[in-house]
């Protein structure tokens, strides 16, 4: 019963803190109007498909996704829509990024051979499962001995050991094991089970095939199959005891000047003073089948968005934003690198970004929904905006979550009613994001991103993981945030301010409390922000 009045009492809080409107800078009626049309389904829909493609840089695959990419905004009625082509050869530059030829494998399988030389057990296919031939494979045909090398990422590990000619067996990338085993010792290629990214769950399950990567520019091109730990640990067993294991490995792939392909489209600004800025909604749409959280979601998630704002512009139900919104689905960093160095024009327009990169996974990914700030170095009131419509979208997912009744419960008919428990954090790296908010180009990055994934760049990063009502609410935020980026002016200032300074005491609180187990230089340093 204690419980039943807590509710109700946090549920009046809330409700009562509306009346000033829900989220900052959008109106309650906006605010109906894209809970309402954000699908979790429409966007889970292309997820799927993106997921069915293995989408490496420069592949016949990561074309057919950005074919699909715009195909939808077609569809959706956006008439500009879009591939951006830049060269990509390892030898032009796009800022300080070497740009890195395409890939591409036609064919690929490894099998264990029996006692008479005759394929016994196919260890690993590229047709079945592509992730299992690792990125910049070379091609190979080769019948040989395998030989395990343990980690095989320092040279102890190959003493009183003949690799020369044979496959090694190795637990580290194999673009580790490549420059050892391949350059100093004569390998003609590699059996890898790296596991994949350390979390709480690294190693737990023994079924697992990690992405692998060979270097794209080294001299001494090889080959790569990817294995579980678990088939690693039989072929050691057998090893250990003695038995010799003879391969056949088949690769017909390799390296070709090709050409980064970024799909992107815009809704033009309607004021004339402010249609030449850009709000940019990003992702990246490169990666290995599956690949369904990473990032098969962000590009779904902004595709999402890109179908509201325009089905819900055309319907009257929102004013066309002041300043431009433009999507972007590029390859990773380098494909990001490419277009803000390739057209430094558009980069100048760039006035803020929203980065969706892995967000929808579901409880079986055990992940974290992160809300994250760009650096201290380039603020900005764009991560408090999307902070308080991170925090919305909490209150409102608690609230139905613990009593069954929300006004915005923002949840997918096909997804989960789980509150969405956000956190709300400083500058974390590894994305888009970064390129967006260095120093070359200043831009404020807004990134939603989950964390903790056990599947993780995995063959188990399937759609089956992903959450309809996730997709949803991490669309709720990025269209909120966009649309009030887009169309804000002088006049919402002191709306803006009320927020910084709502936001500023708890920063302020957050890095008191941080800076009491500092040495007193660093605390002072944290005490500056
Ligand atoms: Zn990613």
């Amino acid at each position: 019963m204690r419980i039943t009045i807590t509710i109700t009492i946090i549920a009046l809080a809330i409700s009562s803190s509306l009346i000033a409107g829900a989220i900052p800078l959008i109106p309650d009626l906006q605010v109906t109007a894209l809970a309402s049309e954000l699908s979790g389904e429409s966007a889970k829909r292309n997820l799927e498909g993106f997921s069915r493609l293995h989408r490496m840089r420069g592949s016949r695959d990561f074309r057919k996704a950005a074919e699909q990419v715009i195909a939808e905004l077609t569809k959706y009625g956006f008439d500009d829509a879009h591939i951006e082509q830049f060269p990509a050869d390892d030898k032009i530059f796009y800022g300080t990024q070497r740009s890195r030829p395409a890939w591409e494998a036609d064919f690929a399988e490894l099998w264990e051979l029996d006692n008479s030389g005759n394929p016994a057990t196919r260890m690993a296919s590229w047709d079945a499962a592509p992730i299992t031939l690792a990125e910049d494979s070379a091609s190979a045909d080769v019948t040989t001995d395998l030989i395990d090398v343990g980690s095989g990422s320092s040279e102890s590990d190959y003493a009183g050991k003949d690799v020369k000619g044979k496959i090694v067996l190795a637990a580290s990338q194999a673009n580790a094991v490549q420059r050892i085993a391949v350059a100093k010792f004569g390998a003609a290629g590699i059996v890898s089970y790296a596991a994949n990214q350390r979390t709480a769950w690294w190693k737990q399950d023994e079924t697992l095939v990690r992405w692998g990567h060979l270097d794209t520019f080294s001299g001494t091109p090889t080959f790569a199959f990817m294995i579980s730990l678990g088939d690693a640990r039989a072929l050691q067993a057998l090893l250990a005891k003695g038995e010799r294991i003879r391969l056949h490995a088949v690769v017909k792939a390799g390296q070709h000047p090709g050409s980064y392909d970024v799909a992107t489209a815009t809704i033009p600004g309607s004021d004339p003073q402010l249609r030449g800025e850009e709000i940019v909604y990003s992702c990246h749409l490169d990666h290995p089948r599956p690949g369904a959280n990473d990032n098969a979601s962000g590009c779904a998630t902004i595709l999402e968005v890109a179908r509201t704002l325009h089905k819900l512009i055309d319907e009257k139900r929102i004013p066309p934003p002041r300043r431009t919104i433009r999507f972007v689905w590029p390859p990773e960093v380098e494909g990001t690198m490419a277009l803000l160095n390739g057209k430094p024009e558009l980069a100048a327009r760039i006035k803020a970004a929203i980065h969706l990169d892995m967000v929808g996974g579901g409880p079986e990914t055990k992940t974290i929904f992160h809300v994250t700030r760009g650096p201290a170095s380039l603020p900005s009131f764009a991560y408090d905006l999307a902070a308080a419509i991170g925090a919305f979208a909490d209150n409102q997912s608690s609230q139905y979550a613990m009593t069954g009744s929300a006004q915005w419960p923002l949840v997918a008919p096909e997804g989960g009613r789980d509150a969405l428990r956000a956190a709300f954090v400083p500058l974390t790296l590894g994305s888009d994001h970064e390129v967006y908010s260095s120093s070359s180009w200043g831009i404020p990055a807004i990134y939603l991103n989950d964390w903790p994934d056990r599947f993780i760049h995995t063959n188990a990063d399937t759609p089956s993981k992903i959450d309809p009502t996730k997709l949803k609410r991490a669309g709720f935020i990025a269209a909120a945030s966009g649309l009030a980026l887009a169309n804000a002016t002088a006049d919402d200032a002191p709306a803006i301010v009320s927020m910084i300074e709502e936001a500023a005491l708890h920063r302020a609180a957050e890095a008191r409390a941080q800076a009491r187990d500092l040495p007193a230089a660093e605390a002072s340093n944290r005490l500056r922000f």
